[in-house]
C-alpha cells in the first residue's frame, strides 16, 4: 500500500498516477478533496474575478453609452453560489479519484510520526508515503490580528457583507487579484505592500497591473504595524500613518503545512526538504506540492505529485523548474514566462484589439505582448501575453521555450483571426529584425 497525506492537486494527481499503475493507494484528507486550489485559492479567485471582470466590462460599455446599467454584485448570494459550485467540483474530483482505484479516508488528520504514516490513531503501513499536506495563508502576528473583520482566502466565506473600506496586506499576485476584485465590487481598496509591489514580475507586467488596478491605492514599502479597532477592525497603522478600514484582507504569503510531519528534514520556512525526485530525508517518504515550499502553484504541485509517483513506480524522473508560466488575473490574464533577461533582446507592444478587448481600445487597456530573445540565435528567452486568453498563450509558449523554439520558427505560424495573441506577430517581427541585421 502507498499512503498519501493530503488530497490537494499534488496528492490527488500522485494518487491517480499510482492507482492507475495498479498500486493500492490510500489517500488521507482531513478537509475537502481538491485542496486549497479548489476551496480557497485558484477557484474562488476565478469565481470572484469572473464577476469583477463582468462589472469592469459593463462599466467600459456604460462609459461609452452602449449599455445603461452597471451590475452590482449580491455578495452573500455570490459566496453561497460559489460554495455550491465548489462542492459540485469536489464531488466530481472525488468520483474521478475513486474510479481510478484510490481509497479515500476523509475527516481524519494524517501525520508522519515514529517513522510511519497515521490517519488519526490508525497506523497505516505502506511501502511508501507521500506527504502532500499543502500550505495555508501566513498570518503575521501583529497587535489586533484576532479582531473580527480580519480575513484570509480561507476565511473569506465568513465575510457577511462587502466592506466600504478594505485594506489588503501583501504585495504579491494574490494581493493584486483580491484588490482588483474588491475594487470592482465597489469597495475603497488600499493595498499595503511591505516592499515593492509585484517585485518578482516583469516590469511591463507590473506597470500594466498598476494600470489595471486604477482606483486602488497602492502603498509600497509600507509594513503594517498594528490593527486598530475596539470590537472589530477600524484602521491599520503603518509607519507613515493610519489607514481607515472596516475590513482587512491578509495576502501576505503562504506557509507549508508540515507540523504533522515529524522526522523529515525541513527548511527555514518549515518546508519539507526534497531532492529533484521529490525524495525526503527519510527513505521511501516523498513530499510534493506546497509543503515543499515555493513557487506555490497548482501546475507545479501536480507535476511534483506525478514525479513522486513515477519514482515510487521505479520510473526515474526529475523535476525541472525552468519555463514555468505564471499569471495575474486582473481585467486580463497578465501571463508570462521569463527565463532570462540579461543580454537578451526584447520587443513589447500593446495587446491587439480582438475578442474581449475591442471595447477597451478607447481606454488603451488592451493588455500587452512582449517577446524576449537571444540576439544571436533568436531562441526565445521569455514572453508576456497579457490579454484575454493570455494564460493559454503563455502555457503553450512556455512549452515551446522548453523545446528551444526561436523567433525564426514563427515565420511559418498562421494564427486564428480575430484573436488577441500579439506574441506570434512580435516573434515574426523579431525574426525579421535579426535577419536584417545579419544581412546589413
Ligand atoms: C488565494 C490563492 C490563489 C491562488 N491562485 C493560484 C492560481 O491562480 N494559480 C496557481 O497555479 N496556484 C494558485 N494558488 C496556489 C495553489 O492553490 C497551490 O499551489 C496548490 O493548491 C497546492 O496544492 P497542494 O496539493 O500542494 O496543496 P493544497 O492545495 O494546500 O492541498 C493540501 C491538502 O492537504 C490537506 N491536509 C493538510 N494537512 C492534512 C493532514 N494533516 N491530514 C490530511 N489532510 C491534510 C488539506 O486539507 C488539503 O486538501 C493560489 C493560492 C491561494 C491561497
Amino acid at each position: 500500500m502507498i499512503v498519501i497525506l493530503g488530497g490537494g492537486p499534488a496528492g490527488r494527481l500522485a494518487s491517480i498516477r499510482l492507482a492507475s499503475a495498479g498500486k493500492q493507494v490510500t489517500l488521507v484528507e482531513h478537509g475537502g478533496i481538491g485542496g486549497q486550489c479548489l476551496h480557497s485559492g485558484c477557484m474562488p479567485v476565478c469565481a470572484l474575478n469572473d464577476v469583477a471582470r463582468l462589472i469592469h466590462s459593463a462599466r467600459e460599455l456604460y462609459d461609452l453609452g452602449v449599455v445603461d446599467t452597471i451590475p452590482v454584485p449580491d455578495f452573500p448570494v455570490l459566496l453561497k453560489k460559489m460554495g455550491e459550485i465548489q462542492q459540485k467540483i469536489a464531488s466530481i474530483l472525488d468520483e474521478e479519484t475513486r474510479s481510478a482505484g484510490v481509497d479515500i479516508i476523509y475527516g481524519r488528520t494524517g501525520r508522519f510520526d515514529e517513522g510511519r504514516a497515521w490517519a488519526g490513531d490508525e497506523q497505516l503501513d505502506g511501502e511508501a508515503v507521500i506527504a502532500a499536506t499543502g500550505s495555508r495563508p501566513f498570518v503575521p502576528q501583529i497587535p489586533g490580528i484576532d479582531l473580527p473583520g480580519v480575513f484570509t482566502s480561507r476565511t473569506l466565506p465568513e465575510m457577511k457583507k462587502l466592506p466600504d473600506k478594505l485594506a489588503i496586506i501583501g504585495g504579491s499576485v494574490v494581493a493584486a487579484e483580491f484588490a482588483y476584485i474588491f475594487r470592482n465590487f465597489g469597495c475603497e481598496v488600499t493595498l499595503l505592500s511591505r516592499s515593492t509591489f509585484l517585485k518578482e514580475s516583469d516590469r511591463h507586467i507590473r506597470a500594466l497591473a498598476v494600470k489595471e488596478l486604477g482606483g486602488v491605492t497602492i502603498c509600497e514599502n509600507t509594513p503594517v504595524m498594528s490593527i486598530g479597532g475596539r470590537d472589530r477592525v477600524g484602521s491599520v497603522l503603518t509607519p507613515v500613518g493610519e489607514v481607515e478600514a472596516d475590513a482587512l484582507f491578509l495576502a501576505a504569503g503562504l506557509v507549508p503545512n508540515s507540523e504533522m510531519l515529524n522526522g523529515l528534514k525541513k527548511g527555514s520556512l518549515g518546508e519539507v526538504v526534497v531532492d529533484n525526485r521529490m525524495r525526503t530525508s527519510v527513505a521511501d517518504v516523498y513530499a510534493c506540492g506546497d509543503v515543499v515550499g515555493p513557487p506555490y502553484l497548482t501546475p507545479v504541485a501536480r507535476h511534483q505529485g506525478v514525479v513522486a509517483a513515477d519514482n515510487i513506480l521505479g520510473i526515474p524522473r526529475t523535476m525541472d523548474y525552468t519555463n514555468i508560466p505564471r499569471s495575474i488575473s486582473l481585467t486580463h490574464e497578465l501571463a508570462y514566462c521569463i527565463n532570462k533577461n540579461e543580454g537578451m533582446g526584447s520587443i513589447a507592444i500593446p495587446g491587439p484589439a480582438g475578442p474581449g478587448s475591442f471595447w477597451s481600445v478607447p481606454t488603451g487597456q488592451t493588455g500587452l505582448a512582449k517577446v524576449i530573445f537571444d540576439p544571436e540565435s533568436g531562441e526565445l528567452a521569455g514572453i508576456c501575453a497579457a490579454g484575454p486568453g493570455g494564460g493559454l498563450i503563455a502555457g503553450y509558449m512556455a512549452f515551446l521555450m522548453k523545446n528551444h523554439f526561436s523567433v525564426h520558427d514563427f515565420e511559418e505560424f498562421i494564427e486564428v483571426h480575430p484573436s488577441t495573441d500579439g506574441v506570434y506577430g512580435l516573434a515574426k517581427y523579431a525574426s525579421s529584425l535579426l535577419k536584417k541585421r545579419k544581412i546589413s
